[in-house]
């Protein structure tokens, strides 16, 4: 069979996405194949369709339980016959499945890593005709990836237990020089054809904020997305208890995840929220590995993460399903202190010897300023992203705040130089917290047991406030003027440009942006006819419901937004519905087709009605016109009206 074929009849699509065609060329000639492509990229069409193209099964090696099932219900969904082979199975199940197997009833097996050196499942391997393996998540194998996962150090011991080496191909998202080397080493990858689709999520709309109130702002922005799903994150359990608590007292349909839940709440909690019975999650990192709810319209962050990796990976969990979503990041100095605290606090690794958690201490300082950077930077925060990951970047992508904004410029020369004075006078020993101090004049503990409040510069800017100074600081940090030093205590001294500064008459320029520019708006891509798209969605829920699926997986937002244009009411033109292949046409076709028949009949009355509304009220002014006025003399007065 075709492939473009495959991805029309199957999953319903019309042409492949970036990456996606090379890939699967390349699996077919029976190559290797490293995949890196962002979440939502659509890395698992790149397998899927050469799985149900090539002779025998595919085998997918997948680190988490939610995972499997996701897929393979999305699977069973398009008509795919696909099973999962992990210890969520009772022993009956297992063996069942197994004997399926055996059987040839499924084309994809996905497979929990730890299962494939058992015996039994080796003695299967051996037995059926696997053509490929895939390993999704392939950072896994890493012990320098977020995820390490010790069951993948397995596959190469499985691949070798095979007695004919399948076609092997790897897939993740992430993936630095270092994670990039172990997988191919790791995993044994020969000479793969190597892709790395480009890392930006156009469909992603990124903005910081820096509200007054964050639980007012909360409440505003969830109320302006009321019909949508997102996750909100916080940084500690108690801030997610009173988050979801305020969102739930004031009305919104929200539920929370944190590891100090009970195991089957947080079961329950993330099934209301992937089933749509809640549509709103507040919770910490905890939430989220494993998730592929693709329909999450925003990831709004009440706190700053720690790092970049960490945001980028929490944010990427909006908009999968490739429609516009908004990643929004709430900024307060408060949390960088916080986050510093907990970087010191760290309960130490005792596999580590202390060097090492010096160092990896070291790095996570680096990555919490990198952080406070994008917090703060008013270029454009895409850009910013993307090179922060090594991706080339236009400098502006008018789809985030600091693009979108409209900003005031402030002249702030002289706190610039005070600043730069204040760390000479102290003579480069002390960090952001006492310089504010001693600029603002404040008598603190340890102001006075220094003596700082000798100094030529204490008090040089009492009638500034210490939040303006910190920003000015960031910005003499981000434009180095200054360094803001590595380690527990970081110290700030000054660079040469601070130097030379300090010797011209130049003045120093900050761009603010203008409170409330940039409103975060509703983004929800827009409906041909947003009545009929309303009805699609209620059936898609109906039948979610019936079937105990999530809504996502019988109909994408997008494929019920490309329904209110096509509008089609046969199964020809239902076909050409993106997202719907055959198995979903026999499965939901008719349904749907219902809902939008009924929509245009209803549509076609209520124009008539209108048609004669207008009639009678054109016979009512007719009877208006011969009863009660004589239609001479009224038209002849205001012809003469007219003339004046
Ligand atoms: P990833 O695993 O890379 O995060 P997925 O494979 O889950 O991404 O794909 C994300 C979304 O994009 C899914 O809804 C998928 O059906 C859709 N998708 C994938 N390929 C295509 C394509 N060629 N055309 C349209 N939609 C696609």
């Amino acid at each position: 069979m075709d492939k473009l074929k495959v991805l029309k009849d199957v999953f319903g699509y019309s042409s492949f996405r970036d990456g996606q065609e090379e890939i699967i060329d390349s699996i077919l000639e029976g190559r290797d194949v490293f995949g890196i492509m962002p979440t939502g990229g659509g890395k698992s069409i790149c397998f899927q369709v050469p799985a149900l193209m090539l002779e025998g099964i595919t085998l997918v090696v997948s680190p988490l339980i939610s995972l499997m099932k996701d897929q393979v219900a999305t699977l069973v969904q398009s008509g795919v016959r696909a099973a999962y082979l992990n210890s969520s199975l009772t022993f009956r199940q297992y063996n069942k499945a197994l004997e399926n197997a055996y059987n040839g009833v499924y084309k994809i097996i996905y497979v929990a890593p730890e299962r494939l050196c058992t015996p039994e499942f080796l003695k299967f391997a051996n037995t059926v005709n696997i053509s490929m393996v895939t390993v999704d998540e392939a950072h896994c194998v890493s012990q320098w990836g977020q995820d390490f996962r010790p069951g993948y150090l397995k596959i190469s011991q499985f691949l070798n237990s095979l007695d004919r080496r399948p076609r092997v191909n790897a897939f993740t998202a992430t993936a630095t020089d270092r994670v990039k080397k172990d997988i191919i080493k790791l995993l044994e990858l020969n000479k793969p054809y190597m892709v790395k689709t480009d890392f930006d999520r156009p469909n992603l709309y990124f903005a910081v904020e820096t509200p007054k109130s964050r639980k007012k702002a909360v409440l505003d922005f969830v109320a302006e997305h009321e019909d949508s799903c997102g996750v909100i994150y916080c940084l500690s359990r108690k801030n997610v208890e009173e988050i979801c608590e305020l969102l739930c007292v004031n009305g919104f349909n929200a539920t929370r995840y944190h590891a100090g839940l009970e195991p089957e709440e947080r079961k329950q909690n993330q099934e209301d929220f992937i089933y749509d019975r809640k549509n709103i999650i507040v919770a910490t990192n905890a939430f989220g590995m494993g998730i592929d709810k693709g329909d999450v319209r925003y990831v709004l962050h009440y706190n700053m993460p720690a790092s970049m990796e960490a945001y980028y990976q929490e944010a990427g969990r909006a908009g999968r399903d490739g429609d516009k979503s908004e990643c929004v990041l709430f900024y307060s100095p408060q949390d960088v202190r916080v986050q510093q605290f907990l970087i010191d606090q760290d309960s130490e690794n005792e596999e580590l010897t202390e060097e090492e958690q010096k160092i990896v201490k070291e790095r996570q300082r680096e990555k919490l300023k990198e952080m406070t950077f994008y917090a703060t930077t008013d270029d454009c925060l895409r850009a910013y992203m993307l090179r922060y990951f090594g991706e080339k970047a236009k400098g502006k992508c008018d789809n985030c705040s600091n693009c979108k904004g409209e900003y005031d410029t402030y002249d702030v020369t002289r706190i610039a130089r005070s600043v730069i004075r204040c760390i000479d006078d102290l003579d480069e020993r002390y960090g952001t917290t006492a310089i504010c101090e001693v600029l603002t004049g404040l008598e603190t503990d340890r102001v006075i047991r220094n003596g700082l409040d000798d100094e030529i510069s204490f008090g040089l800017l009492y009638d500034v406030e210490i939040s303006e100074i910190r920003n000015v600081i960031n910005y003499l940090v981000r434009e180095e003027y200054i360094t803001q030093t590595d380690g527990k205590y970081p110290i700030l001294t000054l660079n040469h440009k601070a130097r030379e500064f300090m010797k011209k008459d130049v003045k120093v320029n900050v761009k603010v942006r203008k409170k409330n520019t940039v409103k975060p708006k509703f983004v929800r891509e827009k409906t041909a006819d947003s009545n009929l798209f309303e009805l699609l969605r209620q059936c898609r829920m109906k039948i979610a419901q019936q079937k105990r699926v999530p809504a996502f997986m019988i109909f994408t937002d997008a494929s019920l937004r490309d329904m209110t244009v096509k509008q089609p009411t046969t199964e020809k033109e239902f076909l050409t519905v993106s997202g719907v292949g055959s198995a979903k046409m026999k499965a939901y076709g008719k349904e749907f087709m219902n809902v939008i028949k009924q929509y245009k009949n209803r549509c076609i009355i209520i124009a008539i009605c209108q048609w004669l509304i207008i009639i009678n009220s054109l016979n009512d002014l007719h009877d208006l016109f011969c009863r009660n006025v004589k239609a001479p003399q009224y038209l002849s007065s205001h012809a003469f009206s007219f003339t004046q």
